[in-house]
């Protein structure tokens, strides 16, 4: 059922993995279930250990006062239709009106004018884990398009020169990969096209990756603001020589999307396929009782086995079901492993490990448990890892003419002149989107025929 209808699949397996209920009542505003939550929580682990190394986090308020807002023209027009505003306090009208942040830069930006005084402040890079809302007019949908965006991570960055700033959205780069890679997340990493940058970018890289039904998803994105946003907010520093000189800034983030592309790109149709860094429970550990058996033997050797396996986030379900029913539940949630403990195994002091991955079940001794368990771990990221990638690349295809796009799903590669109206004829063309460029080859745009080495990538996207 995800092949022949991912949408129905997707809003089902949100309710049923207990990830997202959407019965909140404001459209394009959901609810985390806890196990959404601790799913979310896990991910963003993962996210803030790799930023921790050499970010810091902190806080920037979620109202944004109008003219401050207002002050980068370019990046307003970009927001304007997007933004909530907060107009009243109680029943007195306020005197500036008050906007949620759709996006942080113009409440970061002031206090960075008054942070940063010489080059000895740079470079200065931090983040934050917020909500941000966006007032969509589009179809919303959980986890994709929302209202609320309830896990944005933005990182700010502010630097000397242009080029340094240009490395650090190269290092942007390198981290976001290091964080799919864990996800087993496979990615496209194109630039975008000038007239689809961030509002107020430089130029702006963008992750994509595929989804099943064939539509790409914009996973994360990576903007040089060069000097623009220090000219409208004043910031400086003096240099070595004393002179006053613009910082150059870059900004990054990731929002729930993350979480929407592990879902969609490993689940299948029995639930959540997860990668063990991530999953809530990692290990679930069913008894298997029967009429000769010893009940009581079993349950002590599966309440020892829980013990043994501490540092896994591991649940022994004792619950009064059938084994299947347990199985049924357990792989619905994306647990990597199950442990069963029947009177079989129990006689020949061995465990029955299944992955969840492939269903595959094999015996293992207990002596030799923590072992095969912690490779199965790893396997089991590296086979998600592998399918997910052979889907991506079996469906990435170049072409020669925008039409032999047009009607079908997936990412095309196809050369281009990289200018604009070029662009938009590609897509009008394809009816598809040009996510970006991507690596070089030599080629003539089917639209001009001007020889070219650039390539751009088209999907119909999310
Ligand atoms: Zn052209």
């Amino acid at each position: 059922m995800k092949k022949t209808n991912f949408s129905e699949w997707y809003n089902d397996i949100l309710i049923d993995a207990q990830i997202m209920d959407v019965r909140y009542p404001i459209k394009g505003l959901y609810v985390w279930f806890p196990f959404g939550f601790k799913l979310r929580k896990l991910t963003y682990d993962v996210l803030r250990s790799l930023l921790d190394r050499d970010h810091e986090e902190a806080y920037f308020p979620l109202l944004i006062p109008e003219n401050e807002l207002l002050k980068e023209s370019e990046h307003i027009k970009g927001f304007e239709e997007e933004v909530f505003w907060v107009t009243r306090g109680g029943f007195a009208e306020l005197d500036i009106p008050l906007a949620l942040r759709p996006t942080s830069e113009t409440a970061i930006y002031p206090m960075f004018s008054i942070w940063i005084r010489s080059h000895a402040d740079l470079p200065l890079k931090i983040y934050q884990l917020v909500n941000t809302f966006r007032y969509e007019t589009k179809h919303t949908r959980p986890l994709i398009r929302l209202r609320e965006i309830t896990s944005f991570k933005e990182a700010h960055t502010a630097h000397a020169s242009w080029e340094d700033a240009k490395l650090q959205t190269d290092a942007a780069v390198a981290l976001y990969k290091e964080f799919y890679d864990r996800l087993g997340i496979p990615y496209i990493v194109s630039r975008r096209p000038q007239w689809d940058r961030f509002p107020g970018a430089d130029y702006t890289l963008a992750f994509d990756t595929l989804m099943p039904d064939g539509k790409s998803l914009q996973v994360g994105t990576i903007h040089h603001l060069g000097t623009n946003f220090a000219k409208t907010f004043d910031i400086t520093y003096e240099d070595r020589d004393g002179n006053q000189q613009f910082v150059n800034q870059t900004c990054y983030g990731i929002s729930e999307r993350c979480i929407a592309a592990v879902i969609s790109v490993h689940g299948d149709d029995k639930g959540l396929v997860l990668p063990p860094e991530i999953a809530p429970v990692q290990v679930v550990i069913i008894p298997i009782y029967s009429k000769q058996a010893d009940s009581e033997a079993i349950l002590k050797a599966c309440n020892e086995l829980r013990d043994e396996l501490s540092r896994y986030r591991v649940v022994l379900d004792t619950d009064d079901v059938r084994p299947g029913a347990k199985f049924y539940k357990w792989e619905k949630q994306g647990v990597p492993i199950r442990l069963e403990i029947g009177p079989r195994d129990l006689s020949k002091s061995s465990v029955t490990l299944v992955r969840r991955d492939t269903g595959k079940k094999e015996s293992v001794k207990r002596s030799e448990l923590q072992f095969r368990l912690a490779e199965a771990m790893i396997n089991v990221l590296e086979n998600i890892t592998k399918k997910a990638r052979a889907f991506l690349v079996s469906h990435t295809v170049a072409i020669e003419i925008p039409e032999q796009a047009k009607g079908k799903t997936g990412i095309f590669q196809i050369s281009w002149c990289r200018s604009e109206s070029c662009g938009r004829k590609l897509q009008e063309l394809s009816d598809a989107d040009v996510l970006g460029e991507t690596e070089p080859m030599e080629g003539l745009c089917p639209i001009c025929d001007a020889p070219t080495t650039i390539r751009a990538l088209l999907a119909r996207s999310y």
